[in-house]
C-alpha cells in the first residue's frame, strides 16, 4: 500500500469492528453508531470488520446475531459483509480476519525483513521465569529476549530443525514518547517503555489483535477510529506497528465507558444490556438509537428526542464526553414512550404486528386503538395488557369495585345506563358526545351525581375504579360489550 499523503485531508472512512460472540451489547452499539453517524455527517465510508481470529469464541452464529442486532437498529454499512448473505462487499476485502491471515503474514515478513520484527523462541517457562524475576526485583515484567538480535538466516535454521517461534515486535530503538491527539480525550503521551517486545504472530502462525489491527486499519484507509475506552492502552502498540510499516496513524477517539446507575460497567447481571433484549421488551429501535446517540455525545441544542437524519447533521465528532455515559433505564423507557407516541396510528399497529402479529389477530380497523395505546404505552410489551380491558370475556369485578357499589346509590344508575345502552338509537359504538349526553340523562333520570355516578359507570365498563380515561376508550367497546358488562354486574 502507498502511504497516504498526509497534507492532503483524508476521506473519511470509519469502522466498526465487533469481536462476534454473542448478540450486539449496548457499548459496541454505540461505537457502531457513532462511526456511523460520523461518516454519514462527513460524507464518508462506514465499514464493518469482523475480528474474528479467536476461532474458539467466534462463531458464524454470533456473527449473525450482530448483523441482524446493526440492521434492527438501522445502522447500515457501505463496506462489510452483507447483512443478509454475509458475503463481502466492498473494494478492501476479505473484511472477515479469519479470512485476511495471508495479509497479516505478508506484514510480519516486512517487519521481520526490515528489522522491526524478530522470531522469539522463548518457552512459556522461560517466559514465567522472566517475570517472576522481574516482579522480585521490582522492575516491569517486560520481556528481554535473547533472540531479538539474530539474522533472520539463524532463526530460520532454528525453525527449520523444529524451533517453535512467536514473531515480536522489538521495541529496541523505539525509545521515546508517543503522544497522539486523541479526539476525545486530547492529548496523550505513552513513553515506549510501557511495553515490551510484543507478540505479532503466535507459534501457531495466528495474528494477535493488536497487529491485525492496525493492519486492517490501515490497509482499509481508515481515516479515524472511534472505539471503546479498554483500547486506548492498545494504542501504543498499534502506533509503533503503524511505525514500523511505514503508515500514517488514523486518528484515534477512545469513548467514555457505558455505566449502570450505580456507577459500574454495565453488566448483564442487573438487567437487559444487549440490543436483542430491548428489541424483544418491545422498544423502538429508533427511541434505542436515540438513547444510544447520548450515552457520551449531546446535541448541540440539547434536544433529546431527535431523529438519525437531525443526529447525522450534527455528529461531526466534537461534543464527545470523556467521562463515563450513565445508562438510565428509565429514561430509556420514557424516550420510548415518546417515540412510539409520535408514530402515525398506522405505523404504531405496523409496528404492533410486526412484533406480535397475534395481538391484533381478528380485529378490526386495529387502527382505532392506536390513539389510546400512544396515551399509555412504554414498551410495546405493554400492549396486551392494555387490548385487556376491551376483553369483554375476562370482564370482572375487583372487590374494591364491588364494595363500592354495595355501599353506594349505583343500581339505580347501572339501570339506567342499560335502558339508555338497549335503546336502538345508540348505534353500535358510542361517540363521547353520546358518552356525555348519556351521562347527563342518568343523572336528570336517577338524581345520581358526582362519584356515584362517574364511579358506577367506570365499574360498568371496567370492572374497577380506577384505569384510563373513559372518554379516551368508550369508542373502543361495542355497545354490544359495554350491555354484557352491565349486565354482568347482577345489580
Ligand atoms: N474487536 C475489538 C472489540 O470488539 C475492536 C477493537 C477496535 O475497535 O480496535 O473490542
Amino acid at each position: 500500500m502507498s502511504k497516504p499523503v498526509d497534507s492532503q485531508p483524508r476521506p473519511v472512512r470509519v469502522r466498526f469492528a465487533p469481536s462476534p460472540t454473542g448478540y450486539l451489547h449496548v457499548g459496541g452499539a454505540r461505537t457502531a453508531l457513532y462511526n456511523f453517524l460520523f461518516a454519514r455527517h462527513h460524507k464518508g465510508t462506514f465499514v464493518l470488520r469482523i475480528e474474528d481470529t479467536d476461532q474458539a469464541r467466534s462463531t458464524e452464529e454470533s456473527l449473525k446475531m450482530v448483523l441482524e442486532d446493526l440492521r434492527w437498529l438501522g445502522i447500515q454499512w457501505d463496506e462489510g459483509p452483507d447483512s443478509q448473505t454475509r458475503q463481502d462487499h466492498g473494494p478492501f476485502g476479505p473484511y472477515r480476519q479469519s479470512q485476511r491471515l495471508e495479509i497479516y503474514k505478508k506484514h510480519a515478513q516486512t517487519l521481520l525483513r526490515t528489522g522491526r520484527a524478530y522470531y522469539c523462541f522463548l518457552t512459556d517457562e522461560e517466559l514465567e521465569a522472566q517475570r517472576a524475576k522481574a516482579t522480585a526485583e521490582n522492575r516491569q515484567p517486560h520481556v528481554v529476549s535473547p533472540y531479538a538480535d539474530w539474522t533472520l538466516a539463524q532463526a530460520q535454521e532454528k525453525i527449520d530443525s523444529g524451533g517453535k517461534a512467536v514473531v515480536r515486535f522489538k521495541t529496541k530503538g523505539l525509545e521515546k514518547d508517543y503522544t497522539f491527539r486523541d479526539l476525545i480525550r486530547g492529548e496523550i503521551t505513552f513513553p515506549s517503555d510501557m511495553v515490551g517486545d510484543f507478540v505479532l504472530l503466535r507459534s501457531d502462525g495466528m495474528p494477535v489483535y493488536n497487529f491485525c489491527c492496525a493492519v486492517d486499519d490501515a490497509e482499509m484507509r481508515i481515516s479515524h477510529v472511534f472505539r471503546a475506552e479498554e483500547h486506548l492502552s492498545n494504542t501504543l502498540r498499534q502506533l509503533m506497528i503503524y511505525e514500523g510499516l511505514g503508515y500514517s496513524p488514523p486518528e484515534f477517539g477512545h469513548l467514555s465507558l457505558v455505566l449502570d446507575e450505580d456507577r459500574q460497567k454495565l453488566s448483564k447481571r442487573k438487567g437487559a444490556t444487549s440490543c436483542h433484549e430491548f428489541m424483544r421488551e418491545g422498544y423502538h429501535p429508533e427511541a434505542l438509537k436515540n438513547f444510544i446517540t447520548l450515552l457520551g455525545w449531546s446535541h448541540p441544542e440539547g434536544k433529546e428526542i431527535f431523529t438519525e437524519t437531525e443526529a447525522v447533521q450534527c455528529f461531526d465528532g466534537t461534543r464527545l464526553n470523556p467521562a463515563g455515559a450513565v445508562f438510565d433505564g428509565t429514561k430509556l423507557k420514557w424516550m420510548n414512550a415518546q417515540w412510539l407516541r409520535s408514530l402515525s396510528d398506522e405505523d404504531l399497529i405496523r409496528l404492533a404486528n410486526k412484533f406480535n402479529p397475534g395481538w391484533f389477530k381478528g380485529v378490526q380497523n386495529p387502527e382505532r386503538f392506536a390513539a389510546y395505546l400512544k396515551n399509555y404505552l412504554e414498551t410495546l410489551n405493554d400492549i396486551p395488557e392494555l387490548l385487556e380491558i376491551f376483553n369483554t370475556e375476562g370482564f370482572s369485578v375487583t372487590p374494591e369495585a364491588r364494595t363500592f357499589l354495595d355501599t353506594h346509590p349505583c343500581k339505580p344508575v347501572i339501570a339506567a345506563w342499560i335502558s339508555a345502552l338497549s335503546d336502538p338509537s345508540v348505534g353500535d359504538f358510542l361517540t363521547v358526545e353520546k358518552f356525555t349526553a348519556i351521562q347527563e340523562l342518568i343523572k336528570n333520570q336517577t338524581g345520581v351525581k358526582g362519584k356515584p355516578l362517574f364511579l358506577s359507570l367506570r365499574i360498568a365498563i371496567l370492572g374497577k375504579t380506577e384505569g384510563a380515561d373513559l372518554k379516551m376508550i368508550i369508542g373502543l367497546f361495542s355497545v354490544q360489550s359495554l350491555l354484557r358488562r352491565a349486565q354482568a354486574l347482577g345489580l
